[in-house]
């Protein structure tokens, strides 16, 4: 027989769970003290809430789960980037990954923001998985504190950035992407200086994040500097060209002045000529913004070819050539199963 879940308390209405607290004999002050386990001190047991009563963790119990994600496997490379699988309370399973800049003090935490994805972008592990589900607020907000408490045991300190380059696209699950940032802002005190969103690119949702006074960065997953080769590795372009992406970014700068980059995985042959290069350099000058030139992680199945070391310190000498600011990033993780969706693709 399926098993019947109880409603899960982290993703229940406040105004509900305060008004049904209520009429069941729970003081006022005892709303506060449940917030502050469940979204302060991110206590995943009704039983360690200590200061309720034994009769009020019961009601609880009797009324609601938790549903908390579990680590179900961790990959360890040799620069020290950790692969975390989380297993959800219905068995899907999504990643995080914990990268650490040692000698700047610097941890980054990868997040994911759905269970597999809907855009088929074709050089990613996770298109290929489809939309699973959309993670809940809550689901976002735990792969912070669960990796934030692993960074704290490797590294003696917390997580320095967050950004949401994980399985999915951020943007289309807007309301529990904002929803587990406002959180983590206001209840885990993170600056959202120190957040980023990634995004495939849809323009209409980059100018609602744009109005939602929150200020985090925002970086473009952008690979291609022309809408033909970018139709083709990010079939998202053909409705959010990039002359309509330029207009939503401009936008964004002009409305919260955060951080814009752009990301761009090289491939040999394919976009890291002189060209693609100059196309490049023209998308710069709309707003300030830093470039991110990433080594691909080869993903099974897919055909393209990381750029060899020698075009990919090329390509980005042309870029820098003409004043913009870029950075080349070498692969992380490459001896695991770094690029985004192999692990949780994985049994
Ligand atoms: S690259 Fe990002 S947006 Fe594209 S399919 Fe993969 S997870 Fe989805």
């Amino acid at each position: 027989m399926e098993k019947k879940f109880k409603a899960n308390i982290l993703d229940y209405d406040s105004d509900k769970l305060a008004l049904l607290l209520l009429e069941n004999g729970f003081e006022k002050y005892r709303l506060a003290q449940i917030h502050d386990w469940l979204w302060v001190k991110a206590v995943r047991d009704f039983d360690l809430m200590t200061n309720l009563s034994k009769s009020q963790r019961q009601f609880l119990k009797d009324q609601f789960e938790i549903f908390g994600i579990k680590i179900d496997k961790i990959q360890t490379s040799q620069d020290g980037t950790l692969k975390i699988r989380f297993l959800l309370h219905d068995n899907l399973k999504i990643e995080s990954v914990l990268i650490p800049v040692l000698e700047d003090k610097r941890y980054t935490v990868c997040v994911s923001s759905q269970a597999g994805c809907s855009l088929t972008c074709s050089f990613c592990a996770t298109g290929k998985m489809g939309l699973l589900r959309q993670l809940t607020v809550s689901e976002i907000f735990d792969q912070y504190i669960q990796v934030n408490a692993i960074c704290k045991e490797q590294y003696g300190q917390g997580l320095s950035n967050i950004v949401f380059m994980g399985m999915g696209e951020p943007l289309l699950n807007y309301k529990n992407v904002v929803g587990a940032i406002r959180k983590l802002c206001k209840e885990q005190e993170l600056s959202s200086r120190r957040i980023t969103i990634s995004t495939a690119g849809i323009a209409k949702m980059i100018k609602k994040l744009a109005d939602e006074d929150l200020s985090v960065n925002l970086a473009l997953s952008l690979h291609a500097a022309n809408d033909e080769k970018r139709n083709e590795m990010m079939p998202i372009n053909m409705h959010n060209n990039l002359s309509a992406l330029m207009e939503a970014l401009r936008y964004y700068h002009r409305v919260t002045g955060s951080k814009i980059s752009y990301e761009y995985i090289a491939f040999e042959h394919y976009n890291d000529s002189d060209q693609d290069a100059k196309n490049l350099v023209k998308l710069c000058s709309h707003f300030p913004v830093m470039v991110n030139i990433i080594e691909y992680n080869p993903v099974i199945g897919v055909d393209y070819v990381k750029s060899t070391d020698e075009r990919l310190d090329h390509f980005a000498r042309m870029v820098r050539r003409h004043g913009v600011m870029i950075t080349v990033r070498k692969s992380r993780g490459k001896d695991i199963d770094a690029a985004c969706g192999q692990l949780a693709n994985q049994d």
